[in-house]
């Protein structure tokens, strides 16, 4: 089978290697859609600490049975399915207190490897984080459903009410699925960003206004200030901004990961006198990804004006040398 290895930063090289063996437990999924994400960018560029190199890479994708192991209950061969890469184990100190995003071996048993024609489905997602792909969504929709179980999540943290006025700051995949779940919601969205064309995608699937600089995008509140301001970019020069756009007691929802031993220092008084809540929101539980799939079911969701273009596995490269240029918001790999 193809299967695409990110070698070391910049280089990706797609290999044969032979179809692998399942246990009893797992599934043998051979992949039909593929997307790339900003975790994959991130690990493209400067080498991820959850993606090793050289190794497959990919992790949103959706696909149909190839083959499955005798222990497996509710799913046959031949059946379309989407999922995500990961599931918790169910009995660390985490699990055990509800915190199953926060598992302690959540990323052991973490499945990489969707640029590829087949993969493994580990028993753990099998059980828990795998469903039946309805005949009314699209392979490439259905493969949405691990990024889309991340921003369910994150509206968790979040907490918005209808009254409030929300800023999202970003406009990548994370910034644009953000905004179409609160307007799924009925809640006024504000989006922020730098690139012409993808504040424009942001206008096109519902954002209330859009903007380039932080100036302006305090006109929508009147110079109040954002009940609730979302960080979508992973820069810490954005995470320090983000305070200075909620109003008094507001919460800024720090969503774009920084890296490990990155500082970031914060006006006491802002936090402390004018109640700032300061929040992080980490991947997702089970009941997140079943809320996730209900939403893609819903078809509420315009998932494809998120897809910039598609590409064929041998032309991997080219999404990502596009990607590192800031150019599109997700690609699609069809397999
Ligand atoms: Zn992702
Ligand atoms: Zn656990």
């Amino acid at each position: 089978m193809k299967t695409a290895y990110l070698i070391k930063p910049n280089k990706i090289e797609v290999i044969e290697k032979s179809i692998p063996s399942i246990q009893d437990d797992e599934v043998l999924v051979r992949v039909k859609a593929a997307l790339t994400c900003g975790t994959d960018l991130k690990a493209y560029l400067r080498g991820h600490p959850l993606i090793p190199m050289p190794g497959p890479f990919g992790h949103e994708f959706s696909g149909v049975i190839e083959q499955i192991g005798k222990g497996v209950n509710g799913f046959t061969k031949g059946d379309a399915v989407m999922l995500v890469h990961t599931a918790p184990c169910g009995n660390c100190s985490y699990c055990k207190r509800g915190f199953f995003n926060l598992c302690d071996t959540l990323t052991k048993d973490m499945m990489l490897g969707a640029f590829s024609e087949y993969i493994v489905v580990k028993n753990r997602v099998v059980r828990q984080n795998m469903f039946h792909k309805p005949a009314d969504i699209d392979f490439e929709e259905a493969a949405f459903l691990e990024p889309l179980s991340c921003i369910v999540h994150g509206v968790k943290v979040l907490c918005p009410s209808k009254e409030d006025k929300i800023l999202l700051i970003g406009t990548g995949p994370v910034g644009l699925l953000f905004l179409q779940v609160l307007k799924s919601m009925g809640v006024s969205v504000a989006v922020m960003g730098r690139n012409k064309n993808k504040l424009s995608v942001a206008e096109k699937i519902g954002a209330d206004r859009i903007y380039y600089s932080a100036e302006e995008a305090l006109d929508f509140t009147e110079g109040f200030g954002y009940d609730k301001v979302v960080e979508c970019t992973g820069e810490k020069e954005i995470w320090l901004r983000a305070i200075y756009l909620v109003r008094k007691g507001g919460t800024v929802l720090l969503f774009g990961g920084l890296k490990a031993g990155t500082e970031v220092c914060y006006d006491a008084a802002r936090i402390h006198y004018d109640e700032i809540t300061l929040k992080g929101a980490f991947h997702y539980n089970p009941e997140d990804v079943k809320e996730a799939y209900e939403l893609i079911k819903s078809k509420k969701l315009k998932l494809k004006e998120l897809i910039t273009d598609k590409f064929t596995i041998s032309e991997i490269s080219l999404a990502f040398e596009k990607l590192s240029r800031g150019e599109g918001i997700k690609y699609l790999i069809q397999l």
